[in-house]
């Protein structure tokens, strides 16, 4: 039903889905799990995800930035969490004062964390980070001994773990991920080199989990997975996940557009004959994306119908054939209605995007509700 105040349009997430994703995964792969959780749990909302996924036995969480490591920890998160992101000096103190994992990237990095942390007088807990082919923050594995050496040395920092981030795993046949794998070993066998002890050697996000069973290694980090949507139209359903979130609204004008008529903004869309046509209200001002229009659909009474026109910032249009649809009927745009459903990611592919960025894209004007 409509609430007097709250809009009609809301994200659910089914967090016992998201529950049942992780037993899945864990049962696969048999180590531990590092779950994802940066950019507002891929838009299925921060907080109350890790506290479901802790209260659920997760391993370890992982987020992009040290302030979302901070929002868990005030949140109370207990759990062990990472921030994978490159760090700046000023930020260290953060890290170490909020019992946040460092990822160290560089010497330089390593030094910097070293001298926030003795200013604390705490060690610090570090992931060394291994670029093995991603080009993004790392130190490359062909100069991976000095630094590994120079790490591991340190007085200031507990190495507790080394990881590199795939490239190329969403897709199966990539030769990509092996040669990544191989880089990474090549790298990690510098800790026996030294005889300095192997710490926790990472690479999988959800592709490797997925398509590759040699790169799981120590611990695995999925993030989309872990939502219940695959990285991407060619992966292989190894995992059998469901996906947790469902995106509704509710009709709030019903018309007949006439014959020769033009639908939104632009004109671009004509009726072909008298046709009718329902008005939804949610918009890429939502994160419902623009390059939607004419390409989405949507549910209704349990059929799909074509969204017709440019979304608008707050509105679109659904051509709803020769049916009937009344103000406040239920409209699914992500997710299940009777037999028919609409996925995320054949929706990411309407778009001409992918599911990451459509879900993460979903912004806090959609209140989510958690069932
Ligand atoms: N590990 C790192 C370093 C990442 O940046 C990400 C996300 O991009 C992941 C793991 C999880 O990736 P995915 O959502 O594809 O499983």
């Amino acid at each position: 039903s409509v609430s007097a105040t709250e809009r009609p349009t809301r994200i659910l997430v089914d967090l016992d889905r998201i529950a049942g994703n992780l037993q899945r995964i864990r049962a696969h792969v048999r180590v531990p799990v590092m779950a994802i959780v940066k950019a507002n749990a891929y838009g299925h909302g921060l907080v109350p995800v890790a506290r479901h996924l802790q209260a659920n036995g997760v391993d370890q969480l992982g987020v992009a930035f040290v302030e979302e490591g901070i929002a868990l920890r005030r949140a109370g998160i207990t759990v062990p969490i990472l921030v994978l992101g490159g760090i700046f000096g000023p930020q260290i103190a953060q890290f170490i004062v909020h019992d946040l994992e460092i990822t160290v990237s560089s010497v330089e990095k390593l030094r910097q964390v070293e001298a926030a942390a003795q200013a604390l007088g705490r060690r610090a807990v570090v992931h060394l980070k291994i670029d093995t082919g991603m080009e993004r923050i790392g130190v490359h594995e062909y100069s991976a001994g000095p630094f590994i050496e120079t790490a591991t040395a340190s007085r200031w920092c507990e190495i507790k773990g080394v990881y590199s981030h795939l490239a190329c795993a969403d897709d199966p046949d990539a030769p990509m991920t092996a040669l990544q794998l191989e880089r990474f070993l090549d790298a990690c066998a510098h800790f026996d080199r030294i005889c300095a002890p192997m710490p926790l050697r990472h690479l999988a996000n959800s592709g490797g989990v997925l398509h590759f069973p040699d790169t799981h290694l120590d611990l695995v980090r999925p993030g989309i997975l872990v939502y219940g949507v695959m990285p991407d139209p060619a992966s292989r359903p190894t995992i059998a996940v469901e996906p947790a979130l469902s995106l509704v609204s509710r009709v709030v004008y019903f018309k007949v557009v006439r014959a020769g008529r033009t639908v939104s903004y632009g004109g671009s869309w004509t009726a072909p004959s008298d046709t009718r046509v329902v008005t939804v209200p949610l918009g890429y001002g939502d994160g419902y994306p623009r390059a939607l229009s004419s390409r989405g659909r949507a549910l209704i009474h349990g059929q799909s119908y074509p969204v017709v026109g440019r979304v608008c910032m707050d509105q679109f249009m659904v051509d709803i054939g020769s049916s009937s649809a009344w103000n406040e009927d239920e409209v699914v745009l992500i997710g299940r209605q009777g037999d028919a459903s609409i996925r995320v990611e054949a929706l990411a592919s309407a778009a001409g995007t992918i599911p990451y960025e459509l879900l993460t894209g979903l912004n806090d004007r959609i209140p989510r509700e958690y069932i």
